[in-house]
This record gives C-alpha cells, structure tokens and sequence, in this order.
C-alpha cells in the first residue's frame, strides 16, 4: 500500500510539508520504546459532495486524553488540529481519507518526562467500506494488555504490538482477523476494533474498563438509542458469544463489519435478517449525513 507520493503533504508541528522530505528524530524516545499516541480518524464525502471529518471532536479529545494518561506534553487545542486536518485534507485533494495524527516524543533514551512533543497528521485515501463480505475470526492465544501494566484507555501506540501479533497468528491460521480476551477470560475486543452481539432482538457488547473506549462503538451505542433496539454492556464468555445470532466488529476504519463465525463455529442468523445489518446501514448512512429509515419490522 503506497501511503505518500512525492506530492503528499503531511502536518508537521504547525507546518505543511512535503511527506517525502519531512524528518523527524532518530532517537526519539517514541521510535525506541513505543511511546506515542495517536487516532484513527475517517473522513467522508458528504451525501452535499462536502469533506466532514467523522466525529472529529471525539477523537482530538481522545487524542489529548491519551496523552495526558503517559505523561506526554500536550499543547494544542482540538479546535486547531481540526482546521490543521481539513486543511491537510485539502492539500491532498482528498474526501475520502484516513486521518492518522501522531504525538511523538524528542530525543530521549531515558524513561523521564519531557518537556515537549511532537505532532504529524498523516492522510491518504480511503474509501468508504462497501461490501459486506463477513469475517472468519479465530480465539487468540494473545490476551489484550493488563489495564493494570497499561493505561488502556490511550490509544498508544506501544499497546498495538499486541495488536500485531493477535492479528499476524490470525492470518496465519487462514481466518481474517483474531478475537482478544482480557486478562479475566472474558471477551475484550478485536485487535483494532471492538466486539458486539446479538441475540434474540438484544445487542450486548463488553463494558468498559478493559477494552479501548472505541467512537464508533460509541455511535452504535447512539444508533441504537435512536432506533429503540435494546442494548447491554456486560462481561461475556467466549462460550457466551458462540451461542449468538450474529456477531459484528466496529471501529473507524473497519466500519460495521459482520462475522462469519468464530473458530469456525457460524452464526445461525443470515446477515441481511439481522438488527446488525440494520446498525451497519444506519452507521453507513450517518458518516454521509444521509437520512436513514430503517425498516423496522425486525425489532
Ligand atoms: N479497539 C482497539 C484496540 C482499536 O485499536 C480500535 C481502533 N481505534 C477500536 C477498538 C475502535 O475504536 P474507534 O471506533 O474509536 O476507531
């Protein structure tokens, strides 16, 4: 996947820079031990034909509480690394994009607080999800981080080496992504996206507590409101999660996406007969600003 081009313009603390020409340090403490934070932001060309970042707010809010859970100097408001993204967004022609803003630290080898950061906003084209194809998942023998060996509610970057190697097994026992317990045996989440349920008419997802406090698991929790489909967060087996109707991940760049099965176990319920498919549209249409009326006779 080609990221940059020799056009591509990144942010670079307060600047706009060529990607193929912008430099950051080699001994940053970021680079050497895994220490930054970051997002995962999308944004969408509008049913209007006008670029919205998706819940932008959110995520700069999250951006800045991560870094203040490791310490990390933070010294922008959401408000101006918002401008700086359209603007960024703009410089690259693009509508459609994946938004990856980093917080870095300078040169450091030693573990004490510094005294400054570092921001980039990265961009490149995305485009919306379409197809529905559903996932074959498989159990991880990985367990997602210790919350009491991490601040797991920062998106940093350290914690996603767990991510990479829950998803590397995965693929290479031939199913398209892992699932993670957490350290109690309970299901946690995905190695970039959080889990829900469904099982008759009633959606269950983790609580939070041991799992990233995902936005668009945030969104669904909304649609649901909106719709009147029940809801419940609670603390799952695996066992538990086998005997649903339908099971689907969600996160920024993954969307809503439908499972297969787990561990080759299939989950009974077409997909299309789904309230999860109903929350996959209605997510479809909100990031578009399109109007959506369900066809509710399934509820
Ligand atoms: N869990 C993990 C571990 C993730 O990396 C992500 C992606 N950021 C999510 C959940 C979903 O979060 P969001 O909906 O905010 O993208």
């Amino acid at each position: 996947m080609a990221y940059y081009n020799d056009k591509t313009i990144l942010f670079l603390n307060g600047e706009f820079v060529k990607a193929a020409e912008a430099k950051m340090d080699f001994y940053s403490q970021s680079l050497h031990y895994g220490y930054s934070v970051f997002e995962g932001i999308r944004s969408y060309k509008t049913v209007n034909g006008e670029t919205r970042i998706f819940k932008a707010v959110e995520h700069y809010d999250r951006l800045q509480q991560s870094a203040d859970a490791l310490n990390m100097p933070y010294n922008w408001t959401t408000e101006e690394l918002i401008t700086a993204t359209y603007e960024t967004l703009k410089r690259n022609n693009l509508q459609d994009a994946y938004i990856r803003p980093v917080v870095y630290a300078p040169a450091n080898m030693s573990f004490v607080k510094n005294n400054e950061s570092f921001i980039t906003i990265e961009v490149w084209e995305m485009q919306p999800f379409l197809g529905d194809k559903l996932l074959r998942i498989v159990m991880s023998s990985f367990e997602r981080p210790n919350p009491k060996a991490f601040k797991i509610h920062a998106k940093a970057t350290g914690h996603y080496v767990n991510s990479i190697l829950a998803s590397q097994e995965a693929k290479g026992k031939g199913f398209d992504e892992a699932l993670l317990l957490d350290m109690n045996g309970h299901v946690a989440e995905g190695p970039g996206a959080n889990v829900f349920y469904e099982k008759d008419g009633k959606l269950f997802t983790p609580s939070l507590g041991n799992i990233l406090a995902g936005i668009t698991r945030a969104t669904v929790l909304e649609i649901c409101e909106e719709l009147g489909i029940p809801l419940e967060e609670k603390l799952f087996t695996a066992d538990e999660l086998k005997q649903a109707d339908a099971v689907f991940y969600c996160g920024t760049a993954a969307e809503v996406i439908g499972w297969e099965s787990l561990d080759d176990v299939k989950f009974p319920r077409p997909w299309k007969e789904t309230l999860s498919r109903i929350i996959q549209d209605a997510y479809k249409h909100r990031v578009i600003e399109k109007e959506y009326k369900p066809s509710l006779e399934l509820a």
